[in-house]
């Protein structure tokens, strides 16, 4: 068997991804910086997505993505010169820890306040990454941020995506910001997005539309989400789960284990992917041309892996005592 990803030759070929799913164009510096609401502005790289509010007393910046990076310097800049404003950063809020939101936060120096959860200050010196500065205002549930004569408010609803992802509210703009649960028009990653707690991830959105707002800032690709991208994104996942506990209840197990015999683990392997198979086969069907990359089946099958045994190990689906 030969590869040739150079050429492009032997890689898959995907359905279109929906027009509605992507952004607005970058400028020639590869960003875009967008008003969300009066002073609350949204910066995109088209793969990432941080967040700026410009006041008269300087900008609060919401997660700085290293793939963004000193173009979020610009963005700033640019915003501040046009509404005549401060460009002082004096303010950094860190949604959760992992460096692909916040690895660019060392560019704005140590002439600031950096605002997290008690666990991202706990991960992030565990961590000892230096372009990640722990944060020295910490919180336990919740935390009012007030600047300028605007406000926000951040919360902790649990462990999700991460142990420490919080939900960062703009109460005047009309905005939630909740990072790496719901990517607008696209699916999530691999594995759940990633995510450490499943049960955790699968509430979040719902948590999320408990607040009111119209704009959704969701940390990744290129453009702001909306309720209906929540509402979307849940049918998805509720599908999932549907398809899930239909497939554990129809694949049978036996031809796997009577295969492999005493190689136990080799039956339950054969056994657990004909069920992801079976279970993510109709989802991706549903949803190609409808998410952006629903057909990038990894995404899809993972994801119901990680579903289906969260079903198993954290609700104890299927779950069969010895008599
Ligand atoms: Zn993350």
């Amino acid at each position: 068997m030969t590869s040739t990803p150079a050429t492009g030759q032997s890689l898959p070929d995907y359905a279109p991804v929906p027009t509605s799913s992507f952004g607005p164009a970058l400028n020639e510096d590869g960003y875009h910086v967008g008003r969300v609401e009066r002073n609350l502005f949204w910066v995109t790289d088209g793969t990432y997505l941080s967040a700026f509010l410009a006041t008269d007393e300087g900008v609060i910046l919401f997660d700085a993505p290293p793939t963004i990076g000193h173009n979020l310097r610009r963005a700033v800049d640019e915003i501040a010169e046009a509404e005549s404003l401060s460009n002082k950063v004096t303010h950094i809020v860190y949604s959760h820890h992992h460096a692909d939101h916040t690895g660019a936060a060392n560019l704005f120096g140590d002439d600031l306040v950096r605002i997290g959860h008690e666990e991202t200050r706990r991960l992030l010196i565990r961590d000892n990454d230096p372009t990640r500065p722990a944060p020295d205002v910490t919180f336990s549930d919740s935390y009012t941020l007030e600047m300028g004569g605007e406000t926000v408010e951040l919360a902790y609803h649990g462990p999700n995506h991460s142990p420490d992802n919080i939900y960062i509210h703009f109460p005047n703009h009309d905005t939630m910001m909740l990072v790496d649960i719901v990517n607008p028009g696209w699916v999530p990653i691999y594995n759940l997005n990633l995510s450490d707690d499943a049960p955790g991830y699968l509430t979040a959105p719902d948590k999320a539309m408990e607040y009111p707002w119209s704009h959704y800032i969701g940390g990744h690709l290129g453009r702001l989400g909306t309720r209906e991208d929540l509402a979307l994104h849940q049918l998805y996942i509720g599908d999932i789960v549907a398809s899930s506990e239909a497939a554990l209840a129809s694949v049978d197990p036996t031809p796997y284990f009577v295969r492999y015999g005493a190689n136990v683990w080799a039956g339950v392997k054969g056994y657990l992917d004909e069920v992801t198979a079976t279970a993510a086969a109709p989802v991706v069907s549903k949803y190609t041309g409808v998410l952006g990359a629903a057909d990038v089946e990894a995404f899809t099958y993972t994801t119901t892996f990680t579903i289906m045994q969260s079903m198993r190990l954290d609700l104890g689906a299927g779950s069969q005592v010895h008599p």
